[in-house]
């Protein structure tokens, strides 16, 4: 039994420091030499030997490995991978991998996260969100934009263009802003935080669109022409990918373009499509079109199917129908459908010229790698933060069985899911925006960033919502939260919508690009390398059986002696996000090896990675940001629920996998080498939950704090001015409520009509005249607050 032990732990010594083979080997003679010695030599003996032998002869010599192992796993793989499409190979060469990489790894190296440098603004980008930015806002009035003109006015159209809002991405020596991604994702956030109307209008020209693909492949020729036009708007630019047949699925576009020559002789394309949900589509001078290019008379070379191609196309071009518009869920953001029949552009109209010809979706694909983490982000934490901000001073104003609606603990909770989430999104913006300032364009992580935020986005609202009642259900110039709510659709389904997002697009991408070594043997496979393959193999298995090792041992400790940064506040987190990190990574690789290529349509499993990824890197972001702050004390139950939370979470989506995994048996294996005593984490808590609410009922710094960056009034016909003005006033007069309360209770005052009330504690001396003063106004302004629109039967029907 001892000797079992010995070599029990031997073995995982070995795995946990993943040790060369050869020292495992001697080891392993060692300890058999010993046994021997100890006991004498017996047939079983001998067995073991001939056994060790064999097993050194298999593992040490490259040869024999190959000519018994790999070579077969090497055929086995081979049949089993589907081999990738050309759309499917573009998309997962967009971009890089970053942080998700160490997560992937089981073992990440936290130096690189807390050596990212803090976002920062310029003074320029920070004079222009305190000038123009904060000019727009208050120009805007999104009742009127939404339920009366259903556009914006044309004075907020000229603003926008004569501050270039347009020209954002564009660089100084095309005329435009050329901000940084921090900047970029600040300005939408305060917008949107207005009108989403507005903000989608700035989003669209920044983010994927004619100026990105102009800066990252346009000729010399192109960038020249278009991007000063673009950056102070004289060029509206649209970008037009979808069609009825081709939504997710946009690389089946119908769209075609046949190289021929016109009338004059002129080398070109002709181009027919039928586009739909096309954003500023119907105000759009210059339109990026998406479509699949032939050359069936070789007029450019050999191929006749070139592949999806892009072109900018100025929409007064003939044969181009457009201006029709769409009806997104009442917003009143620019959308359409557009069409072309037969229209005839000059080859050089073709983004990048010859050379870019059949590179249309890998130039789309590298756009959205970043792309994808910044406009629906931004807007998303906008939207939370606005949510946070103002439902939350509504749950202090609005009372009901003579209390605050805030102080109800069923209220507490979806306060405290508001504040801990925003803490979350706004982490998680915070931080990928300082990676992509740095270089980095992580194309997961953006997926990560878009799914997530505009889910937990929407979760916000909803609960926004519901602490809202009636207030949030009655359209109208005083209604801050329905048209958000209304609205919110929008962001689930454009830029890769969610579900898709979610279960295809985060683990199935992740899980080739990060992984650390399927990438390499993929390629091995590819290019019929078997000595490579075998190579790469072997630390494959290594690598696995590490994290089994890892995985018992963290499991065990719950890794309290990992050794990690963070504080007394936040060493635990971090410790147990480095435990299921390896978890993960297990799983991962168990799921691969079981599944293989049928892991793609396994969506539900896939989804729950996904999960698990995105809850782990939101976790790390929080982490980040906290220290990135300075730790402020007053932000820590913040800290603690979004870091509980997305624990939580990540545990969950792990037992869930578990949970779908086939080979049933080596499932429960492994969930007990991850989980050996059971479940660890447990989501925020009663008191948690309540001191997180508290901060949203409170004017303090953790509540300024977390709803940063938003544009905040305090005018007295202004839809949130009012309840600024409400908030303060609520709480100013709250010790002279506390005051009457006290005095009710020791029956000084009778109960009953409030003005009668404050006119007998003022006759008896209870409070004073300032006192009563600050009673008259928080009633004044609160019910202002609360008071909802209506409508004469004309209006609700013209
Ligand atoms: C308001 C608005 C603005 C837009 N702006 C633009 C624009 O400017 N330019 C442009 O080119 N396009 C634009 N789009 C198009 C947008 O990107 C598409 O709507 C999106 O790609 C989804 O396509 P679809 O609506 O046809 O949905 P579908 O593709 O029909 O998908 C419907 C649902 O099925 C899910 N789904 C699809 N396939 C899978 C799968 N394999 N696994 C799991 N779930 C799946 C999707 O996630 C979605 O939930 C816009 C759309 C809207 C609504």
């Amino acid at each position: 039994m001892l000797w079992l032990l010995a070599l029990f732990i031997a073995l995982w010594v070995f795995f946990y420091f993943t040790t060369r083979i050869t020292w495992v080997t001697a080891v392993l003679v060692l300890l058999l030499g010993a046994y021997t010695a100890t006991y004498g030599l017996t047939q079983n003996h001998i067995n073991l030997w001939v056994g060790l032998f064999l097993f050194f002869i298999f593992l040490n010599i490259p040869f024999v490995r190959k000519l018994l192992f790999s070579r077969w796993i090497f055929k086995l793989m081979k049949g089993a991978l589907p081999p990738l499409s050309q759309t499917e190979q573009e998309a997962l060469e967009a971009g890089n991998t970053w942080w998700d990489a160490e997560l992937f790894s089981g073992n990440p190296d936290w130096k690189k996260l807390q050596n990212l440098p803090v976002a920062r603004l310029t003074d320029e980008e920070q004079a222009f969100i305190d000038g123009p930015v904060e000019t727009l806002c208050a120009m805007l009035d999104d009742w009127d934009i939404t339920n009366n003109r259903k556009d914006l006015p044309p004075e907020v159209w000229n603003y926008i263009k004569q501050q270039k809002f347009c020209g954002m991405i564009i660089p100084k020596h095309y005329g435009g802003l050329e901000f940084s991604e921090t900047a970029h994702s600040e300005i939408v956030m305060k917008i949107a935080s207005r009108s989403t109307t507005a903000a989608v209008t700035v989003m669209v020209p920044n983010s994927l669109g004619p100026a990105k693909l102009l800066l990252n492949y346009g000729t010399e020729q192109q960038k020249n022409y278009y991007l000063p036009r673009l950056a102070t708007g004289e060029e509206l630019p649209a970008f037009a990918l979808t069609g009825p047949h081709a939504g997710s699925d946009a690389g089946a576009m119908p769209d075609t373009g046949i190289i021929c020559y016109n009338a004059e002789k002129v080398l070109g394309i002709c181009l027919n499509w039928e586009k739909r949900y096309i954003t500023l589509g119907p105000v759009a001078t210059v339109l990026g079109l998406a479509f699949k290019l032939y050359d069936p008379d070789h007029l450019i070379g050999d191929r006749e199917n070139i592949g999806i191609t892009l072109a900018l196309i100025p929409t007064h071009t003939p044969g181009v129908s457009i201006g029709r518009r769409h009806n997104p869920l009442d917003s009143a953001f620019q959308n359409g459908p557009n069409w072309g029949k037969d229209v005839f552009i000059p080859i050089d109209w073709i983004i990048g010229g010859l050379e870019q010809t059949g590179k249309g979706w890998k130039m789309l694909m590298q756009s959205l790698a970043t792309g994808r983490a910044i406009s629906l982000p931004a807007l998303s934490v906008g939207a939370a933060k606005f949510t946070c901000r103002n439902t939350g001073a509504y749950a202090r104003i609005r009372k009901q069985f003579n209390l605050p609606l805030g102080e109800f603990e069923g209220i507490e909770e979806p306060l405290a899911r508001m504040a801990g989430e925003t803490y979350i999104l706004n982490a998680a913006r915070k931080v990928t925006n300082a990676a992509l300032d740095n270089g980095e364009k992580p194309a997961v992580i953006s997926a990560i960033l878009k799914y997530e935020l505009t889910e937990r986005m929407r979760r916000i609202v909803n609960d926004g919502m519901d602490i809202q009642g009636g207030s949030g259900i009655c359209l109208g110039p005083r209604n801050y939260l329905g048209r958000l709510y209304q609205v919110i659709p929008v962001s689930i389904t454009v830029e890769g919508a969610n579900i898709l997002t979610r279960t295809m697009m985060i683990f199935g991408q992740g899980a080739i690009r990060c992984h650390p070594y399927i990438q390499k043997e993929m390629a091995a496979l590819q290019q019929n390398d078997l000595r490579q393959f075998d190579k790469v193999l072997f630390r494959h298995i290594g690598f696995f059986v590490h994290n089994m090792a890892a995985g018992l041992w963290l499991g065990l400790t719950d890794a309290r002696f990992k050794i990690v940064p963070g504080k007394r506040d936040t060493r635990r987190y971090y410790q147990q996000i480095a435990r299921l990190s390896v978890g993960f990574a297990l799983l991962a690789d168990f799921a691969l090896l079981t599944l293989g290529g049928t892991l793609k349509r396994k969506e539900r499993l896939s989804g729950c990675f996904a999960d698990a990824l995105s809850n782990l890197y939101l976790c790390c972001c929080v982490l980040k940001h906290y220290q990135d702050q300075g730790c402020p004390k007053e932000d820590a139950p913040l800290l603690h629920w979004a870091c509980r939370q997305s624990i939580y979470r990540a545990q969950q989506s792990l037992l869930a996998i578990f949970r779908k995994l086939p080979l049933r048996l080596l499932a429960w294996v492994l969930r007990g080498l991850v989980f050996p005593i059971g479940k660890p984490y447990l989501p925020p808590g009663d008191s948690l939950t309540h001191k997180t609410a508290k901060l949203l009922l409170a004017d303090t710094p953790a509540r300024d704090r977390l709803t940063y960056g938003i544009y905040i009034n305090n005018k007295a016909d202004d839809a949130t001015g009012r309840i600024e003005i409400a908030f303060k006033a609520v709480l100013a007069a709250a010790p002279v409520e506390a005051k009457i309360r006290q005095a009710q209770k020791q029956k000084q005052l009778a109960k009953g009509d409030p003005f009668r009330v404050l006119a007998e504690a003022l006759s008896k001396g209870i409070i004073t005249q300032t006192e009563a003063g600050l009673l008259t106004a928080a009633e004044q302004a609160g019910f202002a607050a609360i008071s909802v629109d209506d409508f004469s039967p004309e209006e609700v029907t013209s």
